[in-house]
């Protein structure tokens, strides 16, 4: 069982057309990190479900720490209030910051940007890179045409059947919280979170 608290990244959409019941589990998420005593790491925006998840931590009372590219800030409204907000000169830094500060990952709905996050810190914990938790929020079902995706690259074999433990999926902010404080790193390969920072940062790019 997990009991420290949790350094907990958010993945999700910067879209202000997130419907409300995808708005609604991103309040309540925050709302939940913060119960916990966890703390937030997120994209920095105050736009889409990034805005609501992070707004909802902050006036829970959590430690929010918000990563934005100079060049996004503007688009996607960097969020002053936040507890601290690193500005970085690259996506590529974003993420590898984000990565860097968290001990665990949940995914909401999100764009492309939501699935390119969620795909990589999939694929860098297969490639054994870090053994941290991995929920997928499937509010509404909206995830579901990927995790049959991920079944179908499983049944034909160009996965490994492991690639559906890597992580979780739940419906529901309670759940989702559960899983992250149950969660127990299956390898317990000994893999150092700052070695693991540090060589996520050198993934060449694909
Ligand atoms: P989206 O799901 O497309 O709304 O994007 C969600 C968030 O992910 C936004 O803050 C995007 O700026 C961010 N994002 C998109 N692509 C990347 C990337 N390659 N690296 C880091 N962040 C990204």
């Amino acid at each position: 069982m997990t009991t420290a608290p949790l350094r907990v990244c958010v993945y999700c959409a910067s879209s202000e057309a997130a419907a409300p019941e995808h708005r609604a589990a991103a309040a309540e998420l925050g709302r939940a990190i913060a119960g916990r005593g966890w703390s937030l790491v997120y994209g920095g925006g105050s736009i889409g479900l990034m805005g609501e998840v992070a707004r909802a931590a902050l006036a829970a009372g959590a430690h929010v720490t918000g990563v934005i590219p100079h060049r996004l800030a503007e688009r996607e409204v960097a969020l002053e209030a936040v507890t601290e907000l690193i500005r970085t000169d690259t996506m590529r830094e974003r993420k590898a910051i984000m990565d860097d500060r968290a001990d665990a990952f949940v995914v909401l709905p999100g764009g492309i940007g939501t699935l390119e996050e969620l795909v990589e810190i999939l694929t860098l914990k297969q490639l054994g890179y870090h053994d941290r938790a991995i929920v997928v929020l499937d509010s509404g079902g909206y995830w579901d045409p990927l995790l049959g995706q991920l079944r179908r690259m499983v049944a034909e074999r160009l996965a490994g059947e492991g690639l559906l433990d890597l992580f979780d999926v739940t419906t529901d902010v309670p759940a989702t919280i559960a899983a992250l404080a149950s969660y127990r790193p299956v390898s317990g390969d000994g893999v150092d979170d700052s070695e693991v920072a540090l060589e996520a940062t050198d993934v060449p790019p694909r």
